[in-house]
């Protein structure tokens, strides 16, 4: 288990998707330490003294892949006091301080998984999702939901992967359809068990991911529970 580091970092760009949703890529000032899939850093605004405390920081799941650890990618919705100060602040250029690695948020893909994403949740997957190759031997399916299509955030990525990858099947929901969102086979509404479950076999088989805000997974969570699946077979990214 790596130690965890503390870093400053430069913000190289981000994207904003609209409806207070960004992408924010942070260039280190040293490579970053090793982390794995899943995992989430600490991102703080305020300059950090090493002589000091740790400055107020929220965390964020690292989106960019572990290969790359002189860029580290997240993505954020505006939701409180904090994230509304990334909004203001967050320019290209500006400085900003990491810790990381963090979380135990890891897929074992030796078993069939299937990923519940909402929103930026995704960012949790991206990583694992990035890395899959052809030959992979289990069964992968990846549940998306957003507000509108643009809100699909990592689409692209997903769509290359899934088309190298046979055993990577993906499904998108989107609350708030529109033409795009029927181009790419969107499931109009909210994410749901019940809109996927008819695809998944052998479910007492499966162990499901669920990443993002705490409302969508309590939900989903319970209507697992009442399919019969095991809490052990639940693994939750509880972002509270
Ligand atoms: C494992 C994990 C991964 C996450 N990944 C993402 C992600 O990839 N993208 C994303 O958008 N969000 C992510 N979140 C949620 C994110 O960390 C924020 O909690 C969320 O955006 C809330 O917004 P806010 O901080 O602006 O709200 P605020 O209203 O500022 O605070 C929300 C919560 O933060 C805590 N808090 C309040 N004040 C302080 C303080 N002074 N110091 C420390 N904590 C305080 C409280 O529990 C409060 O309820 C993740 C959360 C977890 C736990």
């Amino acid at each position: 288990m790596p130690t965890t580091q503390k870093l400053r970092c430069q913000v190289e760009r981000i994207v904003d998707h609209g409806e207070h949703v960004y992408t924010v890529e942070l260039r280190p000032e040293r490579s970053a330490p090793r982390f794995r899939p899943g995992q989430f850093l600490h991102l703080a605004l305020d300059d950090y003294d090493p002589s000091g405390f740790w400055p107020e920081s929220r965390v964020f799941s690292i989106a960019s892949t572990p290969a790359q650890r002189d860029l580290l990618r997240i993505s954020y919705s505006v939701r409180g006091r904090f994230t509304a100060r990334m909004e203001r602040e967050l320019v290209e250029g500006r400085q900003v301080w990491v810790k990381l690695p963090y979380g135990e948020f890891v897929i074992e893909d030796a078993s069939d998984v299937v990923l519940f994403a909402g929103g930026t949740g995704i960012t949790a997957f991206t990583a694992f999702l990035d890395g899959l190759t052809p030959e992979l031997g289990s069964r992968v399916r990846l549940a998306h939901g957003a507000r509108t299509a643009s809100l699909l955030l990592y689409r692209e990525m997903l769509e290359r992967r899934a088309a190298d990858v046979p055993s990577l099947q993906r499904f998108y929901f989107v609350e708030r359809p529109d033409d795009e969102s029927s181009q790419i086979g969107a499931v109009p509404g909210r994410l749901s068990v019940e809109a996927i479950w008819p695809h998944i076999t052998a479910p007492s088989q499966v162990t499901f991911y669920l990443s993002g805000p705490p409302a969508m997974l309590k939900t989903l969570a319970a209507d697992l529970r009442r399919r019969g699946i095991t809490a052990d077979a639940i693994r939750i990214d509880a972002w509270e």
